[in-house]
C-alpha cells in the first residue's frame, strides 16, 4: 500500500477493522483476568465512541434518504421512469433473495448440519416476536402521518411520501422549482455530513468492533459449527459468484471493482450490523464511486436497505434445515418449496437493525412445521453471523443498484471503471 493508498479512508477503516478485532479477541481472553478493563476500557471507553459512531450514522438515515430521494424523483423527466426503476428493482430484489435462500438450502441440504444432535442439547427460551403479516406490511407502507414517519425512520413509509413530494415537485412547474433548487443544495449539504461521519469512522469502527468481539463467546461455535460455517459458506458463494454474476451479466462491467469500491459500505455494515445504519455510506458510493445516478440510487439504496435481505434469507434457509435436522422434521420438496417463498417473503418484512433476521426466522419455521423454540439453539452465535450477512445484504443492494441504473441509461461507467473515482481522502 503505497502512500496514496494509507490516505484513502476507506484502507484506513480495513486498518482500524483489523486492529478492532484483534484487541478485541485478546481483551476476550484477558479480561477475565483483569475485570478493570471490561468496566473503564470495554464498557467505558470502545462503548462510548462506537455508540456515538452509530448514533452519528443514524442521524444522518432520514435527511439522507429524504432529501435525496426527493432530488431523484423530481429529476425524472418522465413520471413513469419511477414505476419502472421501482418495478425493475423490486423484481430484482426478490429474484435474488430467491436465488439465496435456494443456495442456502441445497447447501445446508447437502451438509446437514444438526443431524444427530440431541434436542436436550436446547438452552434458554427463545425470545420471539410475531411477525407482522404480509398485508400489513402492504397497508404500512403509506403514512398516515408524514411526519411521525419522518419521526419514527419508517423506511418504507418515507419512501413513498418522498416519492410523492418529489413527483408533486415536478408537477408544480416554476413554484415547484424552487423547493427543487433547495432539495438540491440540501443534497450536498447531507451528503457533506456523511463524508463528516466517514472521517470518524476508522475510530467508531475500531472501537465497535474491538467491543463486540471482547464479548464474543467463541466457545458457543463450537457446538454449532456445521451450522455456523454452512451459512458462511452460502454468505460466501452468494456474495462471489451472484453479485459477481449479475454485475457481468447485466452491466457488462468489471465485477472486480464493484468488489473493490464496495469494501468501504461492507466494512460500515459489518461493524453497525445494520443495513438501515448503513444507508448513508451505501448511498454515497453507489453515487461517487460506482457511478449510479441520484435518481436511481436514491431509490434502489433505501428500499434494498429495507425490502432484500440476501443473506438474512441464507440464514434462515440454512437455520431451518438445521432445526429440523436437529428435531427431526421431514421437510420434504413442499418444505424446501415453503421455505424459499417464506423466507423471501420474511426478508421484504424484515427491518435493517441488528438481529431482526432471527426474529423473523420464526415466521419461516411455523410455516414448514419446525419448533420455533429452536431459535434458542442459535441465538448465541448469531451476533457475527448478522455482522456478515449484513455486509452481504447491503453488498446486493448496490449491485442491483448499479444494474437498475444500467437498465435507465443511469450508469456513468467512467466513474465505474475509474479505481480512485470518488475516494475519500482521510
Ligand atoms: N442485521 C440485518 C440487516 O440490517 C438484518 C438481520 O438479518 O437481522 O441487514
Amino acid at each position: 500500500m503505497g502512500k496514496d493508498g494509507l490516505n484513502s479512508i476507506t484502507n484506513q477503516i480495513v486498518i482500524a477493522m483489523i486492529a478492532g478485532l484483534v484487541v478485541g479477541i485478546a481483551l476476550y481472553f484477558i479480561m477475565p483476568h483483569a475485570a478493570y478493563l471490561k468496566t473503564y476500557l470495554v464498557n467505558g471507553f470502545f462503548n462510548l465512541i462506537g455508540a456515538i459512531f452509530i448514533s452519528g450514522l443514524k442521524m444522518l438515515v432520514v435527511p439522507v434518504v429524504f432529501v435525496s430521494l426527493v432530488c431523484g424523483v423530481s429529476s425524472l423527466s418522465d413520471i413513469k421512469a419511477v414505476g419502472r426503476i421501482g418495478g425493475v428493482s423490486v423484481l430484482f430484489y426478490l429474484a435474488t433473495t430467491a436465488i439465496a435462500i435456494t443456495i442456502a438450502v441445497s447447501l445446508a441440504t447437502i451438509v446437514s448440519p444438526g443431524e444427530g444432535m440431541k434436542t436436550s442439547q436446547m438452552a434458554g427460551e427463545a425470545m420471539v416476536k410475531e411477525a407482522p403479516p404480509f398485508v400489513q406490511v402492504i397497508i404500512n407502507m403509506v403514512p398516515k402521518n408524514p411526519v411521525a414517519a419522518l419521526a419514527q425512520g419508517e423506511m418504507l413509509q418515507i419512501i413513498v411520501f418522498s416519492i410523492v413530494f418529489g413527483i408533486a415537485l415536478t408537477m408544480a412547474g416554476e413554484k415547484g422549482q424552487r423547493i427543487s433548487n433547495f432539495f438540491n443544495s440540501a443534497n450536498d449539504v447531507v451528503m457533506q455530513m456523511v463524508i463528516i461521519i466517514m472521517k470518524i469512522a476508522p475510530y467508531g469502527v475500531f472501537c465497535l468492533l474491538a467491543k463486540t468481539f471482547s464479548e464474543l463467546g467463541f466457545d458457543v461455535i463450537m457446538p454449532l459449527a456445521a451450522y455456523f460455517f454452512t451459512v458462511i459458506a452460502a454468505l460466501a458463494i452468494h456474495f462471489a459468484v451472484v453479485y459477481g454474476l449479475i454485475i457481468w451479466v447485466f452491466t457488462g462491467l468489471n465485477p472486480m471493482l464493484f468488489y473493490q469500491k464496495m469494501r468501504g459500505p461492507q466494512m460500515f455494515a459489518f461493524s453497525t450490523a445494520s443495513s438501515n445504519a448503513t444507508i448513508p455510506v451505501n448511498l454515497e458510493n453507489a453515487e461517487h464511486r460506482l457511478g449510479a445516478s441520484n435518481k436511481v440510487a436514491s431509490f434502489t439504496i433505501p428500499l434494498g436497505a429495507t425490502i432484500n435481505m440476501d443473506g438474512t434469507a441464507i440464514m434462515q434457509g440454512v437455520a431451518t434445515v438445521f432445526l429440523a435436522n436437529v428435531f427431526v422434521v421431514d421437510l420434504g420438496l413442499g418444505g424446501y418449496v415453503a421455505i424459499v417463498l417464506t423466507a423471501t417473503l420474511a426478508s421484504i418484512g424484515t427491518a435493517g437493525v441488528p438481529g431482526v433476521g432471527l426474529i423473523m426466522l420464526a415466521l419461516v419455521l411455523k410455516q414448514v412445521g419446525v419448533p420455533v423454540e429452536g431459535i434458542a439453539l442459535i441465538v448465541g452465535v448469531d451476533r457475527l453471523l448478522d455482522m456478515l450477512r449484513t455486509a452481504v445484504n447491503i453488498t446486493g443492494d448496490a449491485a442491483i443498484t448499479c444494474v437498475v441504473a444500467k437498465t435507465e441509461n443511469a450508469l456513468d461507467e467512467e466513474v465505474f471503471n475509474d479505481p480512485k473515482a470518488g475516494e475519500i481522502k482521510a
